[in-house]
């Protein structure tokens, strides 16, 4: 008997997405023969320095940097800590003890903003408006030159809302504030370019692009300040000791190169997909909501709330039916609450409790618009006659 089973839907990729065949090939000798230590000073040693420079150049060239304006991280929670904390750390003694962030960050910004408040820092959340966007007045009136670091995202990864990150540091460096933006979800979907963007500071992580878990980075700008979380060797310039992991900074180079080389045609072959999603599911469920859909969103997520239909009982029915989604960022999954980032853009919470995140990518192919509609159509009328009978 054939097998009938539907193939399964992939629409995580904002959580994880797979490690690509070109990353794992430019990765294996380094868990092989080319094992040495960057520190080592004989012929192993020297082979894996001249791999991990060649690999910090690479990165470097995708962001429009030099390399060494790049310090490799473990992951982007990392790299978004290191750039709030460690600029903290270098300026609170300099009678700037503010830290202001927008109130839809991803929680490694939040959580490393927390902990400056509870090292004595002045916290200021800046709002977002009803579609997403993180308001730039309200930046403006929290930026002010007591203000030691400033953190607001490029794109959110929730909703896919593209920020006026460029406006909010512009105004951050007028008023000499050290300014980061965590791109984890922007790079390889809008065109960053260290050289002619005004950030100070800006996170990367490999595992949304296709290199694996473990490995991320952080541009620093030239003169920016900032104190390390770890102490030790003098690895990646005292920035970060620890034993560099060749092998994954490979890998990272290698990811970034090819995400910047598809980033425009893959935008647009996952725009048509996600907008074709949208209107399927519109079609099926037209009280559907989808938040952000009215301004500048990168192309791989769909944020939709089908009201009465709780989060937890859509993607319990997708994931019955192979198809993977999320409630939020991936953090958050497995306990699914209501969202801080749709709570902060005033959406009710009735409606934030039911909203189901798709996020498209390498895996995503023209058959998902069918199968996700169809599918999320049917559960929700599961969930909503089940929310009726318990009512
Ligand atoms: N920032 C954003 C916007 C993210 O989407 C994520 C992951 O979902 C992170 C930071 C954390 O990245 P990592 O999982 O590499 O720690």
């Amino acid at each position: 008997m054939p097998d009938s089973t539907p193939a399964p839907v992939y629409l995580d990729h904002a959580a994880t997405s797979p490690v690509r065949d070109e990353v794992l090939e430019a990765m294996l000798p380094f868990f092989g023969p080319r094992f040495g230590n960057p520190s080592s000073t004989h012929r192993w040693g020297r082979e894996a320095r001249v791999a991990l420079d060649e690999a910090r150049e690479r990165v470097a060239g995708t962001l429009g940097a030099r390399a060494d304006e790049i310090c490799f991280t473990s992951c982007g929670t990392e790299g978004d800590n290191m750039a709030v904390l460690g600029v903290w750390h270098a300026r609170r003694l300099g009678g700037r003890n503010a830290v202001v962030a927008s109130a839809i960050e991803h929680k490694a910004v939040l959580g490393a903003i927390h902990c400056a408040a509870r090292e004595g820092a002045v916290e200021r959340l800046v709002s977002a408006n009803s579609d997403g966007v993180v308001d730039l007045d309200a930046a403006a009136e929290s930026i002010r030159d007591d203000v030691a670091v400033c953190s607001v995202m490029w794109v959110n990864n929730e909703t896919g809302v593209v920020q006026p990150m460029e406006g909010i540091a512009e105004v951050a460096k007028s008023a000499g504030a050290v300014f980061h933006t965590d791109a984890v979800q922007a790079f390889g979907k809008v065109d960053v370019n260290a050289s002619r963007q005004p950030y100070d500071l800006l996170t990367v992580s490999g595992h949304k692009i296709g290199a694996p878990k473990g490995i991320g980075a952080l541009f620093i700008r030239r003169g920016t300040k900032l104190e390390p979380l770890m102490h030790g060797g003098s690895q990646d310039r005292g920035r970060r000791p620890g034993t560099e992991n060749v092998a994954f900074a490979v890998g990272l180079a290698r990811a970034m190169e090819l995400a910047s080389s598809e980033r425009e045609g893959e935008s647009t072959r996952l725009r048509a997909l996600r907008d074709a999603l949208e209107a399927a599911i519109l079609q099926r469920l037209p009280d559907a909501v989808i938040h952000g859909r009215a301004v500048e969103r990168a192309a791989h997520v769909s944020n939709v709330s089908v009201p009465g239909a709780e989060s937890e009982a859509l993607l319990m029915g997708l994931d019955l039916q192979g198809i993977a989604a999320s409630g939020g960022s991936a953090c958050q999954s497995g306990s699914i609450g209501a969202s801080h980032v749709l709570e902060a853009m005033g959406v009710a919470p009735e409606v934030a409790r039911c909203a189901v995140r798709f996020s498209l990518g390498p895996l995503s192919t023209p058959d998902l618009v069918e199968r996700t509609a169809t599918a999320l159509a049917a559960v929700a009328a599961r969930a909503r006659a089940v929310a009726g009978v318990m009512a």
